[in-house]
């Protein structure tokens, strides 16, 4: 990579190689252990022209999500952030009124997990998911959907087709397209002129803040700060007015934009209908919180790579340690991220016998790369480990909670992120 693909410049400095690590939702089945498997470089570099950080696009999103095997609906805690979101959305905007007649798309509608509170409503709606699994299934639940990836032409066609979007929202997938610019420019063809974009990503704040290396990995292509973000915004046409910080996947921004040419300064005044006062300078709050961590120059960037070595260095310390006192260790969950873990740290099934996963299409596989075998989550009642390390660290409290059982003979729990810390749980 030697161009920035958003602003095209060469100023693109190292801020963390992670070596070269396959796909992280390439499960391997059994017979598939002896086949060679591919694996991709994971350097992470920042611009310093205007600082969105990203990884060379070495797999593009036609191979990963034409077909796609995760379905939003599976997940209760998604599904309930996406109702509130929608609740929030109609009342904010004003969408419910009938005069307005107003119309919602969503780029990367997935199952129709949000939109469906539209339907519920009333309300005309339109995905737009380029799964042709995934959009059949929203079909099915009575969510009007197109099966397409968004660009210039498809935002042009849905618009001349249904007519302008009072509202497109975008969650999940303004990191997961390599052409940020012509991605955005297809946000501003299907939104109206004096519409909104709500966008949901990452918020790279966080991600160097906390240690969360391992949200690194090949669907990811970039990762913002609001910063950044409004520079991406700006290349399609589109200007931020707001932004929220969610707690969702260990720290994300709600990104809310206009069409420049009626989005004015987020100021005081200029509040959409229904905004609380207090979220306008939310904004200027969090760029004042990215320049305080140096991220608007390279001094926030250069010491991650040492705190990330530190990360393994310590789970590895740990790992063997306890292999050598002769103690039992498993996982527990076999997210995409703990492949990136997995795969940086070397583990392999000597240090980590197993991991569990709720999702029944993991069972019998194998993580890419790291081959350690993936088992249904009573096992570890069964085989009573001295600790299980935790790969989805971001649901940290919840799992304390769901996990207590092991404290019935004495087992731990081992979070490896933001730093090794090992978790007496409680019954
Ligand atoms: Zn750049």
């Amino acid at each position: 990579m030697t161009r920035c693909r958003l602003c095209d410049s060469q100023a693109l400095e190292s801020v963390v190689d992670l070596g070269a690590t396959p796909p992280c939702e390439s499960f391997l089945a059994a017979d598939q252990l002896d086949q060679p498997e591919p694996a991709y470089p994971l350097h992470l570099r920042v611009c310093t022209d205007c600082w969105l950080a990203q990884i060379p696009p070495l797999i593009t999103p036609e191979e990963t999500f034409t077909q796609y095997a995760y379905f939003s609906s599976y997940s209760t805690s998604w599904v309930e952030h996406a109702r509130t979101f929608v609740t929030d959305a109609v009342q904010r905007l004003d969408l419910a009124s009938k005069e307005k007649d107003a119309f919602v798309v969503e780029v990367a509608s997935n199952d129709g997990y949000l939109l469906k509170h539209l339907v519920d409503r009333e309300i005309r709606c339109l995905g737009i998911e380029p799964s042709v699994n995934v959009g059949a299934a929203a079909r099915d639940a009575g969510v009007p959907t197109l099966t397409a990836f968004l660009d210039p032409a498809t935002g042009a066609a849905v618009r001349a087709e249904h007519g302008p979007a009072d509202l497109v929202v975008a969650n999940n997938v303004y990191a997961h397209i390599p052409d940020v610019v012509g991605f955005t420019q297809g946000l501003r063809a299907l939104v109206a002129d004096d519409g909104w974009v709500s966008i949901e990503v990452q918020h790279l704040l966080t991600l160097i803040k906390e240690n969360q290396y391992d949200t690194i990995y090949h669907e990811h292509f970039q990762y913002y700060t609001v910063a950044s973000a409004t520079r991406a915004l700006a290349s399609g046409g589109l200007t931020l007015v707001d932004v929220e910080l969610l707690p969702t996947h260990g720290g994300s921004i709600r990104l809310w934009a206009r069409p420049t040419e009626v989005a004015g300064e987020p100021a005081p005044g200029v509040s959409p209908a229904g905004a609380e006062p207090a979220a306008w300078g939310r904004v200027a709050d969090v760029l004042a919180q990215e320049k305080a961590a140096g991220l608007q120059e390279l001094s926030g960037y250069t010491e991650f790579s040492a705190r990330v070595a530190t990360v393994r260095r310590d789970l590895l310390r740990f790992l063997i340690e306890a292999a050598e006192r002769g103690e039992t260790v498993v996982g527990y969950g076999a997210p995409g991220k703990g492949n990136t873990l997995l795969n940086h740290c070397g583990i392999r099934p000597d240090l980590l016998a197993y991991t569990v996963d709720r999702n029944p299409y993991k069972h019998g596989r194998f993580t890419p790369g790291t081959r350690i075998p993936i088992l249904p989550p009573e096992q570890i009642a069964a085989d009573k480990p001295d600790y299980v390390l935790v790969l989805p660290w971001n649901l940290r409290a919840e799992l304390v909670e769901q996990l207590s059982f092991v404290h019935a003979w004495g087992g731990r729990l081992v979070f490896p992120i933001p730093e090794l810390s090992i978790v007496e749980v409680k019954p």
